[in-house]
């Protein structure tokens, strides 16, 4: 950090950048947490907040897998009755939806 003088201190030579504002800032100025080197309490806040909110669209939905599974179940149970309906019961009304008798034929 040569010729960088510090945010707040602009007669004090920088000894390090913000990690959340990149803002150049001296000896006096600098916070040091678990997370990094900031240049003021309000900075290793933010960034402290905004790691943990970073997190979180990282997780997914909890409907999610039922929603799929179910639409799934939904797709398996019409296949199959249109293909009981067409087969068994030899209603033509319902061969565009036998899918089963297509691929399998
Ligand atoms: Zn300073
Ligand atoms: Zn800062």
């Amino acid at each position: 950090m040569k010729d960088r003088l510090c945010f707040y201190h602009n007669t004090v030579q920088a000894v390090g950048m913000c990690l959340h504002d990149h803002k150049p800032y001296c000896q006096a100025c600098e916070v040091v947490t678990p997370l990094g080197k900031f240049c003021c309490f309000d900075c290793s806040g933010k960034y402290a907040a905004f790691k943990s909110t970073w997190k979180e669209p990282k997780l997914r939905s909890p409907w999610l897998g039922p929603m799929l599974a179910g639409a799934v179940l939904l797709l398996v149970l019409g296949a199959g009755a249109a293909w009981a309906g067409h087969r068994l019961l030899k209603i033509s009304a319902l061969e565009p939806f036998d899918v089963v008798t297509r691929f399998t034929r």
